[in-house]
């Protein structure tokens, strides 16, 4: 289950146009963008409880967001099919609701941790990776992806005799514990029937569904303010619904009048 204890309000207020969301998100500093947009919208003054939740925990949080903002209760996402020779892109609804139940339930965000099976009969004990880890991660860069691979899980380890070649097996552990993090959706491809397993980049999608809402904000209040003559405050004072008839209003002035 999520935890219904985090409350959080739809993102749209005038203090969120002030998260620079207009970044590439491929270059963003990801960790910090998706701590001040679950901060600003559980309240402000808690970005450190944000940065200490599990990875799952703050994505979960974050497609909440996309949920209460957009009053939506399913996400689309465009895949691409994996097959050489077909490459089509399709579209999927995923299912909000259900998504947000697969973050860690807050028991392992408290500090419930993952004891992994390993081959000749060892153990290792690791803990979920959090905000935190991630801010820490991108200070350091490492040369190599397996020199990267090896200071996660030397974060990570509370305990165990790891020998190298583990690396695989706890993160599939750590993945199939913490779905929303590497989360991927079994697909059957429309062009040619092929089945597969497509990764999908839910914190990606749920930051760029937040960036376009920042963008059509904008775009009102400068509508609104052009128009009527309003401040950025009273347009943003005015609820979404109402302030999408008043935009459809001036969009018929401009475009000469009800059909
Ligand atoms: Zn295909």
């Amino acid at each position: 289950m999520p935890t219904p204890s985090i409350s959080l309000r739809a993102f749209g207020r005038a203090e969120d146009l002030d998260i620079a969301l207009d970044v590439d998100l491929l270059q963003a500093d990801r960790p910090a963008l998706v701590t001040a947009l679950l901060d600003c919208c559980g309240g402000k003054s808690n970005a450190a409880f944000w940065w200490s939740r599990p990875v799952g925990v703050r994505i979960g949080a974050l497609l909440r967001l996309v949920a209460l903002t957009e009053e939506t209760d399913t996400l689309g996402v465009v895949l691409r099919c994996v097959q050489a020779d077909c490459g089509e892109r399709f579209e999927v609804e995923l299912p909000l609701a259900e998504l947000m139940a697969r973050a860690p339930a807050e028991r392992d965000a408290r500090g419930e941790h993952l004891r992994i099976a390993l081959p000749g009969g060892r153990f290792a004990t690791l803990r979920l990776p959090t905000g935190d880890d991630l801010r820490d991660w991108r200070t350091r860069p490492h040369a190599s992806t397996a020199d990267a691979v090896a200071a996660v899980i030397d974060t990570l380890r509370l305990d165990g005799d790891l020998q190298p070649g583990d690396a695989a097996a706890l993160a599939e552990a750590i993945a199939a514990h913490d779905p929303l993090v590497a989360f991927s959706v079994a697909s059957t491809c429309p062009a040619c029937g092929a089945e597969d397993e497509l990764p999908v980049d839910l914190e990606g999608l749920a930051l760029h569904r937040l960036a376009q809402r920042q963008r059509g904000l904008l775009l009102d209040v400068h509508q609104l303010a052009s128009h009527y003559g309003w401040t950025e405050e009273q347009a943003l004072a005015v609820p979404p619904r109402r302030r999408a008839r008043y935009i459809a209003l001036i969009d018929n002035d401009a475009g000469g009048g009800l059909p």
